[in-house]
């Protein structure tokens, strides 16, 4: 089988998968050649995720589509990721949100990044905290505040994870009404999320096949 075949048969399978006309697949393409990109790009894939600027620069280069940053992000990286991104999945942090706002004039869609354990590691910000943020987002003149995105915690389960990811983002809709897209899901458990409310789902090693374990 060719890698062009492989990759329209997995892209398929996800795609069958997905009832609802308000979703939006993501391919997460990092740690794959831009070979890849272009083909999925030719089997109609318009939406892309990276995880490193220098990756996403490299690849976004090549096929013009829409592409999303979804990676924890280091504050002198941000100037770089706003070059080429067009939507940031992972804010969660109020220096930040200044930096890019002063970074670039562009306009920008962004999600805050929540986390349901407050894990720091794993990055997001509580519900607690993220009025705040979304205040500063909302304040600014060139970001544009989609919604909230999520990764449950390692050892969720992860419907009860959806189900309370969607009660969160509920609530902030009723405060931020224009914050209406969640992004949540990714290779194992996208379907879930999707019963759960996603509208963005983040799907990378279903349709590339499994990558280096570190990333
Ligand atoms: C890598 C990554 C994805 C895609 O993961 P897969 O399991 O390969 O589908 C989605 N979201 C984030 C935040 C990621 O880091």
């Amino acid at each position: 089988m060719s890698r062009r075949e492989e990759l329209a048969e997995r892209l398929g399978h996800v795609q069958s998968k997905i009832s609802r006309s308000d979703v939006t697949l993501i391919v997460v393409t990092k740690t794959y050649p831009a070979s890849d990109v272009q083909i999925l790009h030719e089997l109609g894939v318009r939406n892309f995720g990276e995880n490193r600027s220098e990756e996403g620069a490299e690849k976004s280069a090549i096929v013009g589509a829409t592409w999303h940053f979804q990676g924890g992000i280091q504050s002198r990286k941000l100037r770089d990721i706003a070059l080429w991104a067009d939507v940031i999945h992972s804010l969660d942090n109020s220096g930040h949100i200044s930096k890019l706002e002063s970074a670039t004039q562009k306009s920008m869609d962004v999600f805050l990044q929540l986390s349901l354990d407050g894990d720091p590691s794993r990055g997001g910000v509580i519900e607690s905290e993220l009025a705040v943020l979304a205040d500063q987002v909302l304040a600014t003149a060139n970001l544009k505040l989609l919604g909230l995105m999520c990764v449950p915690p390692v050892d969720a389960d992860p419907r009860k994870a959806f189900i309370e990811i969607s009660q969160i983002h509920r609530r902030f809709i009723s405060r931020y009404p224009g914050a209406s897209s969640l992004s949540a899901g990714m290779s194992g458990d996208y379907e879930i999320a999707m019963d759960c409310g996603a509208t963005h789902i983040r799907v990378g090693s279903s349709i590339l096949g499994p990558r280096a374990p570190h990333e």
